[in-house]
């Protein structure tokens, strides 16, 4: 049975480390070519070699996914090289988890820009290729979070809020192009994600609870790779997976 992978354009945000690296991966080794943007352009072009030296198709581009102008420059890089865009899996994020009541107001912008705002430049910037082509499909990273709020999660769960919303509105709107969306909602999952809490608190809390239970990145590669494999006329709408002990 055919994949319904092997030959796609496959833009990756995040592909720098953990879940976007792990996708990126598992989605060349099943035959898409991925184009892989972060800031840490060091590490998408390791990746990138890596990739290609086990015989896959693969292209590093430096994004900043707050940037409007950078994203689109991702994609029309992208279009360029390789004639068409597939899929985009909007997956930057950053979790700089607090208290609402300690004020770390710069990572609450931080957070919006990233999270929010990073999804939307990257829909902003396939749109008019995927209504052109009538075809495509926009996979949003979310997030268990982004179907309760755990205690210093507020404005990360609202974020993660943001994505699903935005994301099901956009399925509504454009089937007439026939572009599948899907919100993929990962639960603990052992990444780099906890470097960046400030907090020493929370970011001991979270680091014991995500060392207890996380899975690999590997989960997540999986379910994206599913979602892309079906039939075209098959729209995973949301996945919502878990670590089996996560409560
Ligand atoms: P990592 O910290 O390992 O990866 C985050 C990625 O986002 C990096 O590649 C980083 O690249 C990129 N990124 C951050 N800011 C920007 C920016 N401004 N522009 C471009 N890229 C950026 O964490 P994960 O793999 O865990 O996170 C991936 C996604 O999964 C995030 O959206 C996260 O919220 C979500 N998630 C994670 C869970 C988990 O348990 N790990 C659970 C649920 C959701 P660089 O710094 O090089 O730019």
């Amino acid at each position: 049975m055919e994949n319904n992978i092997l030959g796609k354009v496959v833009i990756i945000t995040g592909a720098s480390s953990g879940m976007g690296e792990a996708a990126a991966k598992h989605l060349s080794a099943l035959g898409a070519t991925v184009v892989l943007g972060a800031r840490r352009t060091d590490r998408i072009e390791r990746l990138a070699m890596e990739i290609q030296d086990n015989g896959g198709n693969a292209l590093a581009v430096a994004v900043d996914v707050t940037q409007r102008e950078q994203v689109k420059k991702l994609v029309d890089t992208a279009v360029e090289k390789f004639g068409s865009i597939d899929v985009i899996l909007n997956n930057a994020g950053i979790m700089p988890l607090s208290t609402m009541d300690s004020l770390h107001v710069d990572e609450w912008d931080k957070m919006i820009d990233v999270n929010i705002k990073g999804v939307l430049n990257g829909i902003a910037a396939v749109l008019p290729y995927m209504k052109e082509q009538k075809s495509g499909q926009i996979i949003n990273t979310s997030s268990v979070a982004g179907h309760k709020v755990f205690n210093g999660s507020a404005v990360y769960s609202a974020t993660k809020y943001a994505v699903r919303a935005l994301t099901e509105g956009l399925r509504m709107e454009v089937k007439p192009y026939n572009i599948r969306t899907t919100i993929v909602c990962p639960g603990a999952v052992r990444t780099e994600l906890l470097e960046q809490i400030t907090d020493v608190n929370v970011r001991q809390a979270n680091e014991a609870y995500v060392g207890a239970v996380g899975i690999s990145p590997d989960s997540f590669a999986r379910v994206v790779a599913f979602a892309i494999s079906q039939p075209e006329d098959v729209d995973i709408n949301e996945i919502i997976f878990r670590p089996t002990s996560q409560e």
